[in-house]
């Protein structure tokens, strides 16, 4: 297997073996500028729901490039991957870039004065991580910074952090605008928490990883193929494609369920407590879907992009 997954309807999740994992990939402790000890940090997840977490603190000089050890948290219930935000070089419109990592080994080495934004993400890639981009509209990214990185496995479609602190949470235009240009980015969304100045980013936006076990090597492993979805909390049950004609959608009770394309136009389902919706897809020239479903509470699910190659 190749390092990327192609996103195509075999990488949807949903017929795979094993269960759905729920976890937050992106968050801060006291080990960066987070309000809450790694102890802290685990226990609220675990109490919540949570199966695992990723601590991904700002990987730094000023914090003395901390990897947050959340290794003796593993059992059989719950589980952790290691991580980080990389921070190295800038970004077009100024300000340093934020690259998520997660799967790094305890010992990733900090940056080398000679390395681009894009040596250190080869070499985290190198190093075996899922590496993702971070809240592109809160750091007013551009699709030239985008392209000077890439490629990366995934996009955040929402950041909870950037969410509450500034309303910049979703960068679904990022996206869509990304997947006409034909990137094959999986979509994210995470907390980002630093439960700074008690904004409410705590269980704000999470993935679902169907794995065949829950150890960190099956969730990194799932991450990888696109084996996910992400939510801000409506659920996708099943996502199927029958013979290139029909995608057939299963979900919890949703007033939308809308499938993108590349174009302005989507096909869409409005209603009340949809829970189904069967879509006609035998006519349609873009080359990839995304399915998008939103509850009257306005909580969220996404498919990763469908190529339909
Ligand atoms: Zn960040
Ligand atoms: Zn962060």
């Amino acid at each position: 297997m190749s390092a990327f997954s192609t996103l195509t309807a075999s990488a949807l999740p949903f017929d795979k073996p094993g269960k759905f994992y729920r976890g937050n990939l992106h968050g801060h402790t006291t080990n960066s500028d987070g309000v809450w000890s790694t102890d802290e940090y685990i226990r609220q997840y675990r109490q919540n729901g949570y199966d695992f977490v990723a601590i991904t603190d700002h990987f730094m000089k000023r914090f003395d490039y901390p990897i947050t050890d959340t290794r003796q948290y593993r059992d059989e219930h719950f589980t952790t991957l290691l991580g980080a935000e990389l921070h190295h070089g800038d970004v077009q419109l100024g300000g340093v870039w934020h690259i998520l990592a997660v799967g790094l080994p305890i010992d990733f080495a900090p940056y080398d004065e000679n390395e681009t934004t894009a040596d250190v993400i080869k070499r985290a890639l190198d190093a075996n991580a899922f590496v993702a981009v971070p809240h592109p509209n809160g750091n007013s990214l551009t699709i030239e910074d985008f392209m000077s990185v890439a490629p990366v496995h995934a996009v955040e479609c929402f950041n909870g952090k950037s969410n509450a602190s500034a309303d910049r949470g979703y960068s679904g235009h990022y996206i869509d605008t990304l997947c006409r240009m034909g990137q094959r980015i999986g979509i994210l969304a995470v907390d980002d928490l630093h439960k700074l100045d008690g904004l409410n980013d705590f269980m704000s936006g999470w993935v679902h990883v169907k794995a065949p076990e829950l150890t960190p090597t099956a969730l990194l492993d799932a991450l990888k193929a696109g084996h996910y979805y992400a939510s801000t909390g409506a659920q996708l049950h099943s996502v199927e494609m029958i013979d290139h004609e029909k995608l057939v959608v299963e979900c919890s009770p949703a007033q939308k369920i809308i499938v993108g394309t590349n174009r302005q136009g989507v096909m869409r389902e409005n209603g009340h407590h949809l829970t189904h919706a069967e879509f006609d897809i035998s006519k349609t020239t873009s080359p990839y879907l995304r399915v998008t479903v939103i509850d009257q509470y306005g909580r969220r699910a996404w498919t990763n992009p469908i190529w339909l190659d």
